[in-house]
């Protein structure tokens, strides 16, 4: 057995706006190839709910700048998929609110924010290195060299259906017009900030989603990492992982 090839570094990056599905994408994609999973967004949410819980605006950027130096983001491994945890404290779906969710893309525009996510993102990525990891710059800044780049996409308007309907299984009920109105903003900050911009890495592989459904963009997206991955995603006994 080599041990080479049981920790060779093998990193996929799936980038792209709110609401393409990324996560579940990401996530199922991983345990197909036997890949370990990471959600940065779930990072800069943290960020936006310790600097809501503490009252600090979030468009401070000094003080949001301050409360993340002292912060303590980090995953239990140990869960599928891991679990965040801030200060120790299992934030689960508190990381999901509404409140959150428009206060983060100030939050994560901050480049003292996005310095230290990097930095910790790529520790992660020392620690777990075959992963599929998603979010906005995983391809074009944190991971640039990563063996395949995945850029995910769909209209706006599927963007807000596909919200509307994950909220309401939350109880939460809200217009698909303010919802699309949300997203378009936030893309839109997402997109224009200095720092690490959502943009789509070059080179990558863009796969629409907005006419297919979740199992067939997770056919797709399997189909890309095979053929572009050759020997690197074979484990140590040769196989990809688990099925
Ligand atoms: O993917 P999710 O919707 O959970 O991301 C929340 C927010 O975190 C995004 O709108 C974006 O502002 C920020 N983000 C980022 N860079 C990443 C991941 C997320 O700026 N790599």
């Amino acid at each position: 057995m080599s041990v080479v090839a049981a920790t060779a570094e093998f990193i996929v990056t799936i980038d792209g706006p709110a609401g393409t599905g990324k996560s579940t994408v990401a996530h199922r994609l991983a345990r197909r190839l036997g890949l370990e999973f990471l959600d940065t967004g779930a990072m800069y949410r943290a960020a936006a709910l310790r600097a809501l819980e503490t009252g600090i605006d979030p468009s401070d950027g000094d003080r949001v700048a301050a409360l993340v130096r002292d912060l303590e983001i980090r995953f239990d491994w140990r869960r599928d998929p891991p679990e965040l945890l801030v200060d120790g404290d299992a934030v689960g779906e508190r990381i999901r609110t509404q409140e959150v969710t428009r206060a983060v893309s100030a939050v994560a525009s901050n480049p003292s924010v996005r310095a230290a996510m990097v930095e910790a993102q790529r520790e992660i990525a020392s620690l777990h290195p075959r992963l599929v990891t998603e979010g906005r710059d995983q391809g074009s800044v944190v991971f640039p060299d990563a063996h395949v780049r995945i850029y995910l996409d769909a209209r706006p308007e599927v963007r807000a259906r596909r919200r509307v309907e994950q909220l309401a299984t939350k109880g939460i009920i809200i217009s698909e017009s303010e919802v699309l109105a949300q997203i378009i903003a936030r893309d839109h900050m997402d997109s224009s900030r200095r720092d690490g911009p959502l943009v789509c890495p070059k080179g990558a592989d863009v796969v629409d989603t907005s006419d297919i459904d979740i199992d067939l963009v997770i056919d797709r997206l399997e189909e890309i990492v095979r053929a572009r991955a050759g020997s690197a995603l074979r484990g140590p006994f040769g196989g990809a992982g688990a099925p």
